[in-house]
This record gives C-alpha cells, sequence and structure tokens, in this order.
C-alpha cells in the first residue's frame, strides 16, 4: 500500500482521537487533559516557574514537562517528526491543503521573511508568558480555540480572536497547504531549532530534476538541498521520496546517512513517540490532570497549594492539600461567608479584589 495513504490514515486517526480528548475534556472536565497540558510549548512556557521551584502554571502540569523534555529529545534525532506524522493541527492544514487544486505559493524573498515569523511569535510568547506567569497566549491561540470548538457559544468569549485566526488560517491553508506550519506556529519553530542537529535527513542525490518532490512538498521545500531553510523546515512527512518517478532511487530519508524506508521512518515515528508517552505514563512521569480525590486521600499524596487549580471548590482545594476545612479558610484569607462549595476562581464573585492565583502563590 501506498506510504501516502497509510500515513494519511494514520493523521485521520490522530486527528479523530484529538477530537474525542477535547470533547471529554470539555464535557467531563479535569478527568480528560486540556490541549494546554498536553502541548510541549506548555512546557517551555511552564519552563522558567518550573525551575524556580517545581510548580506548575495554571492548566499545566508536571506531565506537559515530561512532554516537552520528551518531545525536544524526539526533535533532536528524527527531527520535526511529530510535525509531519503525529500533530493533529498540522494534520489539519495539510488536509484541508487537498481540498482545492489551485495553490499560491509565496515568492521565495517573501517566503523567507514570513518563515522568521514563527520565531518572533515563538520569542513573544515564551517571553510573555515567563513576563506574567500565565499562559499568556492562549485567547489568541489557535489551537487553543480548535481544542474548544465543543464549547459552543462560549468559545466566543474565552478565545474569541483565537477562533478568527484559526477560521482565517484554514481558509488560507486551502490554497497554501501548511501555511500556519509554516509561517506561524511557535511550536513548528521551537522543533525547527532543535532538528538543526538532528541526524534525520532527506537526502538527494543527482537526479533528472524533474521538480515533483519539491511540488509536493507540504512544506513549501526543496528537499535534499543543503540549507539551513531545509533542515529546519522539512516535517519528515516523506511525501518526496514517494513522488519521485525515478526508476533508481535517488531521494530518500537517511538516519545518520543510512538510507530509512519511507513506512518504516512514517510508522517507527509515531511508535516510538506515543510508545514512549505510554511508557511515561505507566511509570507515572506523565501527570497531565489533577488526580483525582479518592487516589490523593488513599494514597496520602497531598497537592503543594501552588498545585491547585481554580476549577476545584474550595472543598476540594482543602482535601487536596490534605487541610481541614478551616486551616484552609485561614490560609488562603478566604471570608467564611463565601460557601465551601463555591469554586476557587470563582471567589472573586463574591469578594472583588480576590485573586486566587495570586493568594495560592503568596
Ligand atoms: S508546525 Fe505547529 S501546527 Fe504545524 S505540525 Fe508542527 S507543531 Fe503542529
Ligand atoms: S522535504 Fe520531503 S520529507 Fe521534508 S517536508 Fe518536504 S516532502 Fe516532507
Amino acid at each position: 500500500m501506498n506510504v501516502r495513504y497509510i500515513r494519511w490514515a494514520i493523521l485521520g486517526i490522530i486527528v479523530v482521537a484529538s477530537l474525542i480528548l477535547n470533547y471529554l475534556h470539555i464535557t467531563l472536565g479535569n478527568v480528560f487533559p486540556s490541549v494546554h497540558a498536553i502541548c510541549p510549548l506548555g512546557g517551555l512556557e511552564n519552563l522558567q516557574v518550573w525551575m524556580s521551584g517545581h510548580a506548575n502554571l495554571q492548566k499545566l502540569f508536571s506531565g506537559t514537562m515530561t512532554l516537552l523534555f520528551l518531545s525536544l529529545g524526539f526533535t533532536i534525532i528524527f527531527g520535526r517528526a511529530i510535525c509531519g506524522n503525529i500533530c493533529p493541527f498540522g494534520a489539519i492544514f495539510e488536509f484541508i491543503g487537498k481540498i482545492y487544486p489551485k495553490h499560491f505559493s509565496v515568492s521565495e524573498k517573501y517566503d523567507l521573511l514570513l518563515r522568521v515569523l514563527k520565531y518572533i511569535i515563538l520569542v513573544i510568547v515564551i517571553a510573555m508568558a515567563w513576563i506574567t506567569a500565565s499562559i499568556w497566549i492562549s485567547p489568541y491561540d489557535p489551537y487553543v480555540a480548535y481544542a474548544h470548538i465543543w464549547s459552543g457559544a462560549e468559545i466566543l468569549n474565552e478565545n474569541g480572536i483565537g477562533l478568527f485566526i484559526l477560521v482565517v488560517v484554514l481558509l488560507v491553508s486551502l490554497v497554501n497547504t501548511r501555511f500556519f506550519c509554516k509561517y506561524l506556529c511557535p511550536a513548528g519553530a521551537m522543533f525547527g531549532i532543535f532538528s538543526l542537529i538532528s541526524p534525520t535527513k532527506v537526502t538527494r542525490i543527482d537526479c533528472m530534476e524533474c521538480g515533483k518532490c519539491a511540488k509536493s512538498c507540504p512544506m513549501g521545500i526543496d528537499p535534499g538541498r543543503k540549507t539551513v531553510k531545509n533542515t529546519t523546515e522539512c516535517v519528515g512527512c516523506t511525501t518526496c521520496v514517494e513522488v519521485c518517478p525515478s526508476k533508481t532511487p535517488v531521494i530518500s530519508m537517511t538516519f545518520a546517512g543510512k538510507k530509512v524506508q519511507s513506512l518504516l521512518f512514517v510508522v517507527g515515528t509515531v511508535c516510538i513517540f506515543l510508545g514512549a508517552i505510554a511508557l511515561l505514563n505507566t511509570v507515572g512521569l506523565m501527570q497531565v490532570t489533577v488526580p483525582s480525590l479518592e487516589s490523593v486521600q488513599q494514597g496520602g499524596n497531598y497537592l503543594n497549594l501552588i498545585d491547585l487549580k481554580g476549577s476545584m471548590t474550595i472543598e476540594e482545594g482543602a482535601t487536596y492539600v490534605g487541610m481541614s476545612l478551616e486551616d484552609f479558610y485561614t490560609m488562603m484569607d478566604i471570608p467564611v461567608t463565601v460557601p465551601g462549595s463555591i469554586k476557587l476562581n470563582e471567589i472573586k464573585n463574591y469578594v472583588p479584589d480576590y485573586d486566587f492565583h495570586a493568594m495560592k502563590a503568596k
């Protein structure tokens, strides 16, 4: 079977799985991870606060850091294969690009300038996250908007701008495949930087220069050319290898100079990445949701105050940190008139200047 179809089938399954996971998170709450907790970029936004005391930003968990380190290590070995073969958002843009037959490409000069944009966005996202100690980009992030499409009209309040950007990049992707990945995605920029030292490359030797590989590349690059752009932009999708009409093999995926079959590369990278996540989850290093109250009580593994989430009620918060309700009210400076069934991030509805996140940090 054609490797391209197998890859599209894998990406299709990942997109459907991401939609189901997002739906479960929206409808059933924190039992299922939020998109923030399972995005490697979230780990980078969290890095500064995590390093300063092993705390985590709101909506992020220790498992988000594990995911960051796993993703970066994986990228150092396999290049941007996460973008090409695993990321559901990138897959959606690639699928959308197949709907409309006519595509436009940006001229070489503007293409290079636009590609720099995502690195600038990466710097802004990280700087603002570290300065504000929050996931600052969230309201403007089209990936967050995509993950909240099940929220109905509520999405307009929380992610209205992100939704607008999402619609725009989806429409542009109709005529310019993976426009978002090429020019705007800060996670892609992060992976691009780390892929510079990866031994995984597309290698092309003297060929008839028919140009089919470059035309088919969803990232709009000319595969096999030794340029920084080609190194940082290749997402390891193997499309260029598969479309080459040459009878003798002139283009291939290579790892440390050794040829790797396209099918092995695509299936292998997906299995290794998802297998590593499953393994880390089994040994308890991939915690991306709030543990259940029962498991906290039974195991006595109480949370630190800093790890409390705004979606917990006051009563749950006290139980999660192993305090009496009375002590918790005192510690968190919550007036006793606020009922214990109120969520921590809704205390401000009773006490206007109450800031739960500032209080727990204090
Ligand atoms: S560039 Fe961003 S959206 Fe595109 S595949 Fe990579 S991580 Fe996903
Ligand atoms: S160069 Fe080849 S493997 Fe890399 S992104 Fe383009 S088509 Fe995919």
